[in-house]
């Protein structure tokens, strides 16, 4: 502590925070199980470990951390976990890049514990960020989902869901990435826009147009409208597949474009979504033309072994030459492709395991939560109206939690293990009973593992203690705050699940945060260089004013862009606040203040009414999510309220030692307690360091929420009049060229009642102030005229002097009502329009003064 007129002159962001951070305790943030308070549970997003904690990550933590900070302050018992969603593709790829390799060349155990190292170095790095951001995490509450206590979870909610009928297996079309060689999900197609050719051939005397010919060896039917008169003729007949030659069905269907094309289309195994509905519907045959590889199979005839591009031109080449191509056309076209490597995805019929999806009781649950924003509610909405296939969850990969099965080697039986032996690998290790059915005692262990989204699809499980009976303890977490762009995945998931392991919904209320964009306003990638990092941000200005930008940036729920001058206010704020810390330091630090002091002066009840206001406007936006609207009015109060009007008023007072000087100071240091209260979510490190000084070192993390409020009408209209005659009068002085501090002379206010300002008035203004309520009589006078060079130059030339001359000795009526003409030397000549004004001065009782009116309130100023 130092004493407050050594206070540093500015504030020193870098030192500060990092001496607070080495003070700070992790276990001041830990939840506690034995607490009487109410719990506020929240379910964290599990970051991917990347090593680089994002922006996009930055602001959704802001917003968990604003309001962790805010309900602690208000008595909550709060939890806030940190987890790591550890497994999936980029670390594997990662891992296969670091060490040229691929996953092939290594065991699955070597390659494993290669994700595991990897993981756990870009961990540590991250977790460095999230202190510096000063993030209170619950660091006793966090979890790895790559570690046996997590995935051991997953796979017991995996037995579970299998036991409830939620998961089967099945062989069933699924997305799949050729390139990564696994089943992906359908959240996890990302659709492109490309240009694709469309080729019309002739298909066994019906012309059919296909964007991809290589699929031919697939076909497995040809599908008409029922209502298309030019192919009544071929109902119930077969037709030949040229190039290969089998016969396939010609099957009717609503679906059917009669006016795409010839109105006759191919259904192949599978081309898109829309040949598994027809498959399914007319109960076709499976024809695999395509392997897991993307290599065409032996039905595939000559082009077997070529990869579907190279078979494409040969398919094209050979109808060519046998002249059944009849036309190409160019097609815009949406392609799906993987997410992680953009590879077109095909569908394959697999067999893999599926969750099911329920869509009635997922709906009910979602509508039993209640949605910041509430139209993202809608987004949840579609996306379960629009769901045909279940959930894909099998994956054929490496670095992800394994599928606990096993299948016996004789019967093909399936064997689950008991709970109590999880986790398991069943690649690793053999069941420890012998075959139910047929006593056998060899198996197979399931190589498939599970798709990432079933280990963090219980995140909220896993923090509300959940370990397979019954309701967990802490069950339903308060708050899931997430980005949009994961609704249809981890939010969707995680209902899915809660509902099916409990029954129950996951969460009271979620939180969507919008995405960063870059500085220009796109989606921030490498290509288009507009990546804002934040260790850069925290070096320049400090975690305080990028948390400021965070808050600050846009409503709850809007994409966010970023913008360095916002940095840079959030700094200067920092600034302003410090200074008015100091001034309020160095008042409190002469005489300390008396707490009972009564508050009399209008400026004083004016300043503790306006805060009373701000502290129910934030109070209200905090308990809404919305952290724009707390800041703003938190800003708008401590620099215009306080810091331009307040203080500027009062600085008299308590220089010179007035008799309420002890109710300035009271007021002061409420205002002063009060802001840093309400920063202490947004500006941690800020907060702490005025707050400390301003209660001798004491936290302003361990103290209530404020709750101070005031009540006087009549303060609040005068106190605003008050505050708004001064700013004019200053900024008179400032137009008039005189110093703040310089001698006004009399200024007379005449409002429609007298206002008892104290003196406070004519010490800001440095004036002689006398208020009035009788009407200003004021008499106006010309005293000058203004001429206008650049019209009478031109226009009189070598008479321009005498012009001016006849003008001045114009009387003082016409003057006010120019006349047309004016007699120049013997001449009558025009005057030209705004060659002069006359300037007006007022005289009240006989002195000139300057006159300013705001609203209805008339100051007359006659300067000394
Ligand atoms: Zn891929
Ligand atoms: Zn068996």
């Amino acid at each position: 502590m130092v004493s407050s007129d050594q206070l540093p002159k500015n504030y020193d962001f870098a030192e500060v925070e990092e001496r607070w951070r080495g003070t700070w305790r992790d276990e001041d943030h830990y939840f506690d199980k034995n607490s009487k308070k109410p719990q506020y549970v929240i379910d964290t997003p599990p970051p991917y470990p990347t090593g680089n904690f994002h922006i996009g990550n930055a602001l959704n933590w802001c917003y968990i951390d604003f309001f962790a900070r805010y309900k602690r302050m208000k008595g909550y018992n709060v939890m806030f976990p940190q987890g790591w969603d550890c497994h999936g593709l980029p670390t594997e790829v990662k891992v296969e890049e670091l060490n040229h390799i691929t996953k092939n060349d290594v065991s699955r155990e070597e390659f494993r514990r290669m994700c595991h190292e990897l993981t756990e170095k870009n961990i540590s790095l991250m977790r460095i960020t999230l202190r510096k951001m000063a993030f209170s995490v619950d660091w006793s509450n966090e979890y790895i989902t790559m570690m046996p206590e997590y995935y051991g979870k997953t796979q017991l909610s995996f037995l579970r869901m299998q036991k409830g009928g939620y998961i089967y297996q099945s062989e069933h079309p699924v997305n799949f990435c050729i390139r990564c060689e696994t089943a992906i999900a359908f959240a996890e197609v990302a659709y492109d826009d490309r240009e694709t050719q469309l080729n019309y051939f002739d298909f066994d005397g019906v012309e059919i147009a296909t964007t991809r010919p290589e699929l031919l060896a697939a076909c497995v039917a040809v599908a008409v409208h029922p209502a298309d008169e030019r192919y009544h003729h071929l109902k119930d007949k077969k037709m030949n597949v040229p190039l290969f030659g089998h016969d396939v069905p010609v099957v009717q269907d609503e679906a059917v474009d009669p006016a795409f094309g010839s109105g006759a289309v191919m259904i192949c195994t599978f081309g898109d979504k829309q040949d598994v509905h027809w498959w399914k519907q007319h109960n076709l045959a499976l024809r695999k033309a395509i392997d897991r590889q993307g290599i065409m199979t032996g039905i595939a005839g000559k082009y077997k072994g070529m990869n579907t591009s190279a078979c494409r031109d040969a398919i094209l080449a050979d109808m060519k030459s046998q002249n059944i191509l009849k036309r190409q056309e160019k097609l815009a076209q949406r392609v799906g492709a993987c997410w992680r490597c953009k590879t077109p995805i095909e569908i394959l019929s697999e067999r893999q395991w599926f969750v099911k999806i329920k869509p009635d009781e997922i709906q009910k649950a979602a509508h039993e939560i209640t949605w910041y924003p509430e139209h993202m509610l809608r987004r949840m909405e579609n996306w379960v109206e629009q769901m045909e296939w279940d959930w894909c969850i099998s994956r054929q990969r490496i670095f992800a939690t394994p599928i606990p099965v096993w299948f016996c080697t004789k019967c093909g039986e399936m064997i689950m293990p008991d709970e109590k032996d999880l986790p398991v690998d069943p690649t690793l290790v053999q069941p420890n009973h012998a075959c139910e059915k047929c006593g056998n005692t060899e198996f197979l262990g399931e190589s498939d593992v599970l798709d990432t989204w079933m280990d963090s699809s219980i995140s909220v499980l896993k923090v509300t203690g959940w370990d397979g009976s019954g309701k967990p303890p802490y069950f339903p977490a308060q708050i899931r705050p997430q980005g949009h762009d994961i609704i249809r995945t981890w939010a969707f998931y995680t209902i899915l699940r809660s509902v099916a392991l409990t029954g129950q919904k996951p969460w009271e209320e979620i939180l969507v945060n919008g995405m960063v964009l870059g500085e220009d306003g796109f989606k921030m990638s490498k290509s288009r260089g507009n990546i804002i990092v934040p260790e850069e941000i925290l070096g320049k200005y400090g975690a305080d004013a990028l948390r400021q930008w965070a808050a600050m940036g846009a409503a709850t729920g809007s994409d966010i862009m970023f913008n360095w001058n916002d940095v840079v206010a959030a700094s200067r704020f920092q600034t302003k606040m410090w200074n008015i810390a100091k001034f309020a330091l160095i008042q409190l630090e002469k005489e300390g203040y008396d707490p009972h002091a009564p508050v009399t002066a209008l400026a004083d009840r004016w300043l503790l009414v306006r805060l009373s206001d701000t502290i129910q406007q934030v109070s209200e936006a905090m308990e809404g999510y919305q952290f724009d609207t707390a800041l703003k009015a938190i800003r708008e109060f401590a620099w215009e309220v306080l810091a331009d009007n307040y203080i500027e008023l009062v600085k008299g007072r308590l220089y010179t030692g007035e008799a309420s000087r002890k109710s300035a100071l009271l007021v002061l240091h409420t205002a002063f307690d009060a802001l840093c209260k309400m920063l202490a979510p947004f500006t941690p490190y800020f907060a702490e360091e005025c707050y400390s000084h301003l209660h001798k070192g004491a936290s302003v993390h361990k103290q209530p929420w404020v709750s101070f409020t005031y009540d006087d009408e009549s303060a609040r209209s005068e106190g605003n009049l008050l505050a708004k005659l001064v700013s004019e009068v200053r900024k008179y002085k400032h137009d008039s060229g005189l110093a703040l501090n310089a001698p006004l002379g009399r200024v007379t206010i005449y409002a429609p009642h007298t206002v008892d300002d104290e003196g406070d008035t004519g010490r800001t203004l440095n004036a002689e102030v006398h208020w009035r309520t009788d009407a200003a009589k004021l008499d106006r006078v010309i005293t000058g005229i203004d001429f206008n060079r650049a019209i009478i130059g031109p226009a009189f030339r070598k008479q321009a002097q005498a012009f001016m001359t006849a003008v001045t000795a114009l009387p003082q009526n016409q003057l006010e009502n120019p006349p047309k003409t004016i007699i120049l030397e013997g001449n009558e000549v025009e005057i030209p329009k705004d060659a002069f004004a006359p300037k007006f001065s007022c005289m009240e009782e006989g002195a000139k003064v300057d006159v300013i009116a705001v609203g209805d309130v008339i100051v007359t100023i006659a300067k000394a």
